[in-house]
């Protein structure tokens, strides 16, 4: 039992590279992360652990989103095209009319899209710049390939978006479940999010690892409810 204790302090002290909460956690009890992790490597503490599933986010950890920034310009004079409109007036119209809400001051250009009636033309766009380049992650691919438990994906992209990526790098068989934002009302930034998907697809938190980009909506939100979570570049790190 003390063992056990033991385990799940040094692997919180190494998902969360984070000396404060540890020292909260464990009332001061640990003067410094090194003091219980110095000897643990992060690859034996995550062998460890039980984790029965592995659950990736897909914006920025499997897919390369560079593809949206490089299509961007190339959108917007289609959709300034097909309505008539300029990127000005079509701001305009979005926000006032469509009730669309600008995120770090800009408007998502899906949504665009699916406001002016335009989505099928926003898809077709996006495979047609699949097809040409591989804008998936492949040494992420080729490391959720080696993992022989239950693996998903959790993300906010619509399944549509999903289905597409999966459609043309031939992903279908890769995993288990794929939950988007279709399944819930919420974003991965609220809890509520995560019990959408605890309940939809079975999941005890404590045995399942999250790997995503977003230390607030991947790591943060959901190691509240006892998801073990861990970003991308130290997941890649770990043998
Ligand atoms: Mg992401």
């Amino acid at each position: 039992m003390r063992l056990k204790r033991f385990w799940d302090d040094a692997i919180h002290a190494i998902l969360s590279q984070d000396n404060n909460s540890i020292m909260t956690a464990r009332n001061n009890h640990f003067n410094k992360l090194k003091d219980i992790a110095s000897f643990i490597r992060p690859e034996d503490a995550i062998n460890h652990m039980v984790i029965s599933t592995y659950i990736f986010d897909f914006d920025g950890t499997i897919a390369d989103t560079s593809i949206y920034s490089k299509l961007f310009p190339k959108l917007m004079a289609t959709l300034s095209k097909n309505t008539g409109l300029s990127n000005v007036q079509i701001k305009e119209k979005a926000i006032k009319q469509y009730r669309l809400k600008e995120e770090e001051g800009r408007l998502d250009t899906k949504d665009l899209f699916k406001a002016f009636g335009q989505l099928d033309t926003y898809y077709e766009a996006i495979e047609n710049e699949l097809w040409k380049k591989d804008f998936i992650k492949k040494d992420v691919i080729e490391k959720i390939k080696k993992i022989t438990e239950r693996k998903g994906i959790a993300a906010n992209s619509l399944k549509r978006t999903i289905l597409l990526w999966m459609k043309i790098y031939s992903l279908g068989n890769l995993f288990d479940f794929i939950f988007t934002g279709d399944d819930s009302k919420y974003t991965k930034s609220s809890v509520l999010y995560w019990k959408d998907l605890m309940r939809k697809e079975d999941i005890t938190p404590k045995e399942c690892m999250f790997i995503g980009n977003n230390k607030k909506e991947d790591a943060d939100i959901p190691s509240t409810l006892g998801f073990k979570c861990i970003l991308i570049n130290d997941f890649l790190k770990l043998s």
